[in-house]
């Protein structure tokens, strides 16, 4: 089977692998799709210290059960699956443990299937903990700021206000259910934030965008006490210049970030019933498509971020 497997940076190559043998809990799938992530970025653009290459990775698939282990009782061959899987999604078949597969439901699209955001969004939306009533700021609404926004609507927040730099996410933001756009390159965002909460600032701050701006720009707009929430991805050195404010602010500040595997599939049960039930519009979010050959366009795509583009994936033939 063919697997795309990365051997430095912007070195794909597409290579024969042999079929993963199937332990007595696993199951076979047959890969459709396969989402590309922004926390893989890094490790394409450039060669990450500590990482051994080639990597197989690619955790965000969708596939149909090909054959299951004898143990397995709940899949069959031809069921339609999103899994959680920490890599070697770029490749045509994988095996994967059963109890880190969910079922998706026939109106839900191998492609907006994707298990590993919802994952994340579900657990960043309980970990808050949000009231009725509370007023939150999304700090970038990019894919995971798009899924996290319409789960937030679900909580019963007073309102929702998306801040971000393109206008076409902006226009997409309202129409998924926000309350209020803000582009900071337009207006400035402390002031509208201001206006908006009696001078105090949101009640929940969420900071999607996983940089030093929109860290920074999430605690400007936080109430005294409220919670910041850090959700985006930050590998590499620290952000936080300004811990002195935070601490002043007396902010409850919430790392919404999870590499606990219970918690993950946890979360991502409750991401995928709430896909399977309608309660997520993934449909507008999955914006380009490239098949497996054509991954380095995909990743290319994935960081340049074209007019238009929120989410690129992989689908396989
Ligand atoms: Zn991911």
């Amino acid at each position: 089977m063919r697997s795309a497997v990365l051997y430095g940076p912007h070195d794909w190559r597409i290579e024969d692998l042999n079929i993963p043998s199937l332990n007595n809990d696993d199951v076979l799938l047959k890969v459709k799709v396969c989402g590309v992530c922004h926390s893989e970025i890094h490790q394409w653009n450039v060669k990450v210290n500590g990482l051994e290459y080639p990597r197989y990775i690619g955790h965000e698939v969708a596939g149909e059960v090909l054959e299951s282990g004898k143990d397995v009782k709940s899949f069959k061959p031809g069921d339609r699956v999103a899994v959680w899987t920490d890599g070697k999604g770029y490749a045509e078949q994988i095996n994967v443990k059963s109890n880190r597969l969910f079922k998706i439901s026939d109106n839900v699209s191998f492609t907006e299937a994707m298990a590993e955001p919802i994952a994340c969004t579900t657990n960043g939306v309980i970990r808050a903990n949000i009231h009725l009533n509370d007023s939150v700021a999304l700090v970038g609404t990019g894919f995971m700021g798009l899924i996290l926004l319409q789960q937030l609507k679900l909580r019963g927040a007073k309102f929702i206000a998306a801040i971000d730099v393109r206008e076409e996410i902006l226009e997409l933001a309202k129409n998924l259910g926000a309350d209020f756009v803000i582009n900071p390159q337009k207006e400035n965002t402390k002031d509208v934030i201001k206006d908006l909460t009696n001078g105090k600032g949101v009640d929940i701050s969420f900071e999607v965008g996983g940089n030093e701006t929109t860290l920074n720009l999430a605690a400007d707009i936080c109430r005294m006490e409220g919670k910041l929430v850090i959700f985006g991805f930050h590998p590499g050195p620290r952000k936080i210049k300004d811990l002195g404010y935070w601490n002043w602010m007396a902010f409850d500040i919430i790392n919404a970030h999870f590499r606990d595997l219970n918690t993950i599939l946890n979360g991502t049960r409750i991401g995928m019933e709430m896909l399977n039930a309608g309660k997520i519009n993934m449909k507008p979010l999955i914006t380009h498509n490239f098949k497996l050959d054509e991954i380095e366009n995909a990743f290319m795509a994935a960081k340049e971020k074209p007019k238009g583009f929120i989410k690129s994936v992989i689908v396989m033939n």
